[in-house]
């Protein structure tokens, strides 16, 4: 009997659960340790953050799906690693501490045979001053975010039919944030909301981003075929912000966001002010605040978590300058070099550079996107490792299973209006997601899985993977033949 322990029920741990569940026998154990009751299906706070879709259309409650499948639920947050074990514990364990109503505080130790770090981002807005819901700024990154900033959105466009002009920032609030294509689509969404409102005229509509140049996406751009053309997603995206009117400012680090005004510095080092009445920046990302002790109780998070807190796997974290970056530096099997037990998925791994080139101004300020791990993947990974444990548990002496984001494509669908003509989407696949310039000299990617598309298709699919998505989350029959 094993047992396994996952940290975080976003779309990696949840899915991990899950398969792990299907595949383990029936005497092994299965359990989530993660602080939300609710699961919540994220790209859909998008339409939340713009009044199109209710917030309980996002999010349900994990328990029930847990009670169903016999998997172990404890609402908690994870607060340490032992992987050695302790005194008490011959197993290595997590520290957690309860966030369940009525045991708040309450700490518990649970040991594990497997464990998978799944903790996702921790949402970084502290890195700026005044960024974010409680300060000076708006999000989406969570369903209460996108719940209030639709209010914000309504009350702005409430001004506007009563006469005034209107500035309002979309875009990221650091210059290493990462998801600029949730950013995007919320530039879209907006954009959207305010010609149907029939206010478009009296907004002026701005994306503030870290990008050195729209269509980055933080994957250092794509190129792909139309209508038999080769073209690239800067052009593609340049030109679908002038049809809508929408100012971009490029290479931009967020420096300060005071009441109604966001400081900013770009990367040729100029610094400057812009006044907003609406703001929506997204934080950068950090990895959970998890702490790692050995046997003895001394700290080893350094060994095994990197700077930003992200769990250190089979990566080559020693490529060094740009120029050297590889492929082959990308992580394959997401295993801790120093624990074989110990695995990440999802955003919670150390990716080993960025995909974007690294830019920094004339004072010092880095101002590139960081590496997006987007939902695809993060299942991908997530599925991966949760074989390779199966089969450790099983004991088949099979190699580990292998989900490296050099073969691994993406779709970013930004989807805008929910009626199922009226809507459009802007859709952009790629394969891979870090470019393989081996494998794909010309432009690091397949040409055949990597594409631009505007138009309705692309926003039928999205309302697809919103009922797909959460069909599977919620375990209804045959969840898994939905790919993740
Ligand atoms: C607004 C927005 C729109 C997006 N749109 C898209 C899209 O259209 N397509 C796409 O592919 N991707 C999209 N993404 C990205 C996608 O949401 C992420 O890639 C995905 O959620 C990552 O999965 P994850 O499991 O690593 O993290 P998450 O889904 O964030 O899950 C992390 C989990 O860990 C838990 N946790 C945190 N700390 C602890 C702790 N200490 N102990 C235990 N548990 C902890 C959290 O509560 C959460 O349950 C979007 C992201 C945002 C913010």
């Amino acid at each position: 009997m094993a047992r396994l322990v996952i940290l975080g029920a976003g779309v990696a741990g949840h899915t991990a659960a899950l398969h792990a569940r299907r595949m383990l026998g029936s005497s092994d154990e299965v359990l989530v340790v993660s602080p939300n009751s609710n699961w919540n299906w994220i790209p859909s706070n998008i339409w939340v953050g713009v009044g199109k879709m209710p917030v309980e259309k996002v999010i349900f409650p994990l328990a029930p799906v847990y009670r169903k499948k016999k998997i172990g639920f404890h609402q908690a947050l994870a607060l340490s690693i032992h992987p050695e074990g302790g005194e008490k514990h011959q197993r290595g364990y997590v520290v957690a501490k309860s966030t369940q109503p009525g045991s708040e505080d309450r700490e518990e130790e649970i040991e594990y045979d497997f464990l998978i770090n799944a903790t996702g981002p921790k949402l970084n807005f502290a890195a700026t001053e005044g960024l974010g819901p409680d300060s000076n700024s708006l999000s989406v990154c969570t369903a209460a975010h996108a719940t209030e900033t639709a209010k914000q959105l309504q009350a702005a466009i409430a001004r506007l039919q009563a006469g005034e002009n209107l500035r309002f920032i979309v875009g990221v609030g650091h210059g290493t944030c990462t998801c600029e294509g949730a950013a995007f689509e919320y530039t879209f969404n907006l954009d959207f909301a305010l010609r149907e409102a029939g206010v478009r005229d009296k907004a002026e509509v701005v994306y503030l981003t870290n990008e050195a140049q729209l269509g980055d996406f933080g994957v250092g751009g794509l190129v792909f075929t139309q209508q038999g053309y080769q073209t690239t997603s800067k052009i593609w995206t340049e030109s679908f912000f002038r049809e809508r009117d929408i100012h971009a400012v490029l290479g931009a680090h967020c420096t300060k966001v005071e009441p109604g005004m966001v400081h900013y510095e770009q990367l040729d080092g100029t610094t400057h002010d812009l006044s907003f009445d609406f703001a929506m920046l997204l934080p950068p990302f950090r990895g959970a605040d998890l702490k790692a002790y050995d046997r003895e109780g001394q700290d080893i998070s350094d060994k095994i978590f990197n700077p930003a807190g992200f769990l250190k796997v089979d990566a080559n974290y020693q490529a060094g300058a740009y120029e050297n970056w590889r492929a082959a530096d990308w992580p394959k099997t997401y295993q801790s070099p120093l624990y074989d037990n110990l695995f990440a998925a999802g955003i919670a791994f150390a990716p080993p550079h960025q995909i974007s080139q690294p830019r920094t101004s004339p004072n010092g300020t880095v101002i590139t996107p960081a590496p997006p791990r987007t939902g695809m993947p993060s299942g991908m990974i997530a599925k991966a490792v949760v074989e390779t444990i199966v089969d450790r548990v099983k004991g088949n002496g099979k190699p580990a299973h292998e989900a490296p984001m050099t073969r691994i494509g993406a779709a970013c669908v930004a989807s805008a209006g929910m009626s199922f003509l009226g809507g459009s989407a802007a859709s952009m696949t790629m394969n891979p997601i870090v470019p393989d310039w081996e494998a794909f000299p010309t432009t690091g990617r397949d040409l055949k899985g990597t594409s631009g598309e505007i138009g309705l298709a692309g926003h039928w699919m999205k309302h697809l993977l919103h009922v797909l998505f959460l069909y599977k989350a919620k375990a209804h029959p045959l969840w898994w033949v939905i790919p993740e």
